[in-house]
């Protein structure tokens, strides 16, 4: 189902490929008045609507307060790729906690991918429309490196994936920018709005309660509860869990200094026809293996979905629709007469370790959030290990503990977040050189 952007299904978000083939929005009101629940969960995006989900699967009652819509933020307009892993570099995380440690927190990534698989057909989520397989590819010859890859995923991380060779890679995704690949035949891509939406519907069928247009305003003790309060009404709870994700308000102030919004942004072409399966021969998703990476797929509809760039600077660039033409077609330079149909942008959370943040920060508070770029595996993943910890004391979140908050530079931080990626892309500029 495609809605053409003037009868958009519900006006107040964002025009994305998303809302032109959305589910009808959530039925959810404003918070009215004053109401008791043993859970309050803030912002309404995948971490926010897991954790709505199986807290009350698990019988608590539930309220969940967002500021605008289901999904408003990066969850509702992303790229809509699945795979296991993190933001951070797997290499990284294993220098860091040892290759033991490093597997059981990939095993947790991929649990939330299965997450997502499985409920979509379980729940028999409308509109998610999964296509399999996910495809990582270098700008530049790096056969070694990439068969190194796949012998460690598979020896020391029980994964497997498989080599792409340049011919090969070159017959799947029709272009000369790219020399190898890593096929993930377990990843997939679908439509992480429709998700969210579905999943956020059956939460209300279990009697979960959402309130959309209800900003949480301020927290405060109530002898050993937490009083929240919104514009119009508040409520009374036990356990707050805060999923702002990389809209981090004032409403958390310790959050807010420790978490990064990182913008990215995404466009859509009209439907390519033909022209669909000359450019790309397969139905994974693709995903480069820079740091700022260009990601892209062809939607069930046969358009291309195009996604790319990093910014620590949140305002949108003016001319972002020919930034991302100028990226697309230098990859395929047969789309340059194809038109772009949207195009947006969506603000990602990131700690500065680029690893999730889950843990009860204090009595009763908890933080599920700082999902960066790879949220829409993390986010199924947080729901399930928060409903664990908070119902049965469960402990498999703390293997997460060494990533805890670092001050985010304050002012400094966006300017250090691109000195970062503008360092990174001279680097693999350099290498495209040496060995494209
Ligand atoms: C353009 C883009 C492309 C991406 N591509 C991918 C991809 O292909 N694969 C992948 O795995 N990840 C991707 N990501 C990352 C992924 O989308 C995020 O990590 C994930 O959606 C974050 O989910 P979240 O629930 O933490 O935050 P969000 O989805 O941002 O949700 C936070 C919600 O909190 C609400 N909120 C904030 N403050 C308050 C308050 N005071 N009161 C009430 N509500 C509040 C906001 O309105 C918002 O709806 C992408 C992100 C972007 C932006």
């Amino acid at each position: 189902m495609t809605h053409p952007p003037s009868e958009q299904v519900c006006p107040s978000y964002r025009d994305t490929y998303y809302t032109r083939t959305m589910e009808p929005p959530l039925d959810a009101k404003p918070l009215p008045e004053r109401v008791e629940a043993d859970i309050c969960i803030i912002g309404g995006g995948i971490a926010g609507i897991s954790c709505a989900y199986e807290l009350t699967k698990a019988g608590m009652s539930v309220i969940l307060l967002e500021a605008d819509q289901i999904a408003w933020g990066a969850s509702g307009r992303n790229g809509g790729i699945v795979g296991p892993g993190f933001a951070a570099d797997g290499a990284a995380i294993e220098k860091k906690l040892g290759l033991a440690t490093a597997v059981q927190i990939f095993d947790l990534s991929r649990e939330g991918v299965e997450i997502f698989r499985e409920y979509t057909k379980k729940l028999g989520l409308p509109g998610v429309d999964i296509r399999p397989g996910s495809l990582s590819v270098s700008r530049y010859r790096d056969a070694q490196g990439m068969q190194d890859y796949v012998r460690h995923k598979s020896d020391a991380y029980s994964y497997p994936v498989e080599y792409v060779p340049t011919d090969t890679l070159r017959e799947m995704v029709r272009t000369e920018r790219y020399f190898d690949g890593v096929y993930d035949p377990q990843g997939f891509h679908a439509h992480s709005l429709n998700y969210c939406l579905g999943l956020a519907r059956e939460t209300q069928r279990l009697g979960g309660r959402i309130f959309e247009n209800t900003r949480a305003l301020t927290m405060s003790r109530q002898g050993a509860d937490h009083l929240v309060t919104t514009q119009a009404g508040s409520v009374l709870c036990k356990t707050v869990i805060l999923c702002q994700g990389g809209m981090v308000d004032g409403f958390h102030k310790r959050l807010q200094r420790n978490l990064l919004p990182i913008g990215t942004f995404v466009t859509v072409t009209e439907p390519l026809g033909d022209l669909a399966d000359e450019i790309i021969n397969t139905t994974a998703a693709i995903v480069d293996t820079r740091m700022a990476c260009d990601y892209f797929r062809i939607t069930p509809d046969g358009r291309l979905l195009w996604g790319g760039g990093m910014t620590g600077n949140a305002k949108e660039p003016a001319d972002l629709e020919q930034q991302m033409r100028r990226a697309f077609t230098s990859v395929f330079p047969r789309l340059a007469e194809v038109k772009t149909d949207a195009t947006w942008s969506g603000l990602l959370g990131y700690a500065r370790h680029r690893m999730p943040y889950l843990r009860e920060m204090h009595d009763g508070i908890w933080a599920a959030t700082g999902l960066g770029g790879h949220g829409v595996n993390i986010g199924p993943l947080f729901g399930r290990l928060i409903a664990e910890a908070i119902v049965d004391n469960g402990k498999r979140h703390t293997v997460l503990d060494p990533y805890g908050l670092t001050w985010n530079g304050s002012a400094f931080g966006p300017l250090a977040a691109d000195t970062v990626y503008y360092w990174e892309a001279v680097k693999e500029r350099y290498f495209e050189w040496r060995y494209g």
